[in-house]
């Protein structure tokens, strides 16, 4: 099932989200290492785009990378996750952003565990977690 569009001015995300919040996922910034509040995060449930509230990650695919921000190999479906080429700061990265809303939600690197090899690297401030909720059962 496809999912509806969120569009909004940036003035209504603005409103909506906090000023950090605001910073990373619509002005594509990001949280230092080691400072959001899922990178240590260990229970059991669904991580959702906390702009749109699109769900993205399973709990169940998120290990510890080690970078300082929350990690994981898979998102709960592919067609959640939009990628774009990120050429800023003199490197060459693919950022991701939930295909829903836009929001910037970090980058993907070729780096991660089996059985995909991906690490999806998400900033904590795009993200929103829902305990023990599953995938399907999003409003
Ligand atoms: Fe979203």
């Amino acid at each position: 099932m496809s999912q509806d569009k969120v569009v909004k001015s940036d003035e209504e995300w603005r409103a909506q989200l906090g000023p950090d919040q605001f910073e990373v996922c619509r002005r594509k910034a990001t949280e230092r290492a080691f400072t959001g509040r899922y990178w240590d995060h260990h229970e059991q449930g669904t991580y959702c785009c906390a702009a749109c509230r699109a769900d993205l990650f399973s709990s169940a695919t998120k290990y510890d990378s080690g970078s300082g921000w929350p990690s994981f190999w898979e998102p709960v479906a592919a067609d959640r996750i939009a990628v774009e080429e990120d050429r800023s700061h003199g490197m060459r990265r693919t950022e991701i952003l939930c295909a829903r809303c836009g929001s910037h939600l970090g980058h993907v690197f070729e780096d991660g565990p089996r059985p995909t090899g991906l690490r999806y690297c998400v900033n904590s401030l795009s993200l929103d977690f829902e305990p023990g909720k599953k995938e399907g059962e999003s409003k």
